[in-house]
């Protein structure tokens, strides 16, 4: 593995968290992904790097870095939870109900107008989550 802290690893650094060998492993294989892979999967990517990991070992350091603030914790309908490093870029999620692809996107539309219907309720808007769940269009694939 690099000497080079991933980009997790760096933001618990930053947050001053002891990481452990263990720790900067997982780190790793979740900067390194670009899906949302869920606990097995991240499991499953972690112990061909070091094969003394265990499943109870990636529950605990997600739900660590995610209470750090560091992880977004998804839920896809799909009954497992699903992970992704929190970027400095927003972005919300499609998903493919019939394969479970989950697809990025951004709107700038839809940015704008979720904060007018904040600030018409009489809110500032500090957060939000956009999930769209769709099947593709046949003559389209
Ligand atoms: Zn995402």
């Amino acid at each position: 593995m690099s000497d080079k802290p991933s980009l997790l690893e760096q933001l618990c650094l930053d947050k001053g968290m002891r990481m452990t060998e263990q720790r900067r492993v997982i780190a790793r294989v979740l900067s390194d992904s670009d899906d949302h892979p869920d606990v097995e999967e991240l499991y499953r990517r972690s112990v061909i790097i070091d094969n003394r990991i265990s499943i109870a070992t990636i529950y605990r350091t997600v739900r660590m870095f995610e209470e750090a603030g560091i992880l977004e914790r998804h839920d896809f309908r799909d009954g497992r939870s699903r992970y992704e490093t929190i970027t400095e870029e927003h972005h919300d999620h499609l998903i493919d109900v019939n394969s479970g692809k989950v697809l990025e996107f951004h709107n700038d539309e839809i940015e704008v107008l979720q904060r007018k219907i904040a600030e018409d309720l009489g809110y500032r808007l500090v957060d939000h989550r956009m999930e769209l769940y769709a099947v593709p269009i046949k003559n389209k694939q």
